[in-house]
């Protein structure tokens, strides 16, 4: 096993990291932004990659609580119309600390089937009258 792989050594370099951000932040901020500032597709294809991310990671929720269906209804035509919804409520306080769905994956990489008492796949419209009927916000 390689040292960075062990657990203080990730905790080691994610301080590394930490420091050396903290240290050089207007440097790197500046890097970053002359780098979009030169490379006009810099924002499509950081949009692109990030919806990427956002569908692969969506696919393996999905699959783990029982494939692109709507648990109420059955709609499984389009996954564009499949939301993640929480079981018991509380979406957008999750959302606030967790925007994006890969981050929910990473959150629980160890082990996914816990996402089963959390979450379940619903359609549009079943989750919004589902909100609607709970109160939900
Ligand atoms: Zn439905």
């Amino acid at each position: 096993m390689r040292w960075d792989d062990t657990d203080i050594g990730k905790e080691w370099a994610k301080t590394y990291h930490q420091k050396y951000y903290l240290k050089n932040k207007e440097k790197l901020l500046k890097q970053q932004k002359d780098r979009i500032d030169s490379d006009p597709d810099f924002k499509a294809r950081k949009n692109y990659m990030d919806r990427k991310r956002d569908a692969d990671a969506k696919k393996i929720i999905y699959d783990v609580l029982g494939g692109p269906k709507c648990i109420h209804c059955g709609y499984d035509k389009d996954i564009r119309a499949l939301q993640l919804d929480h079981i018991n409520g509380g979406g957008s306080k999750d959302r606030k600390s967790n925007r994006s769905t890969s981050k929910i994956v990473r959150r629980y990489k160890a082990d996914l089937s816990q996402l089963k008492l959390i979450y379940q796949v619903l359609c549009a419209n079943c989750n919004f009258i589902k909100k609607y009927e709970n109160n939900e916000t």
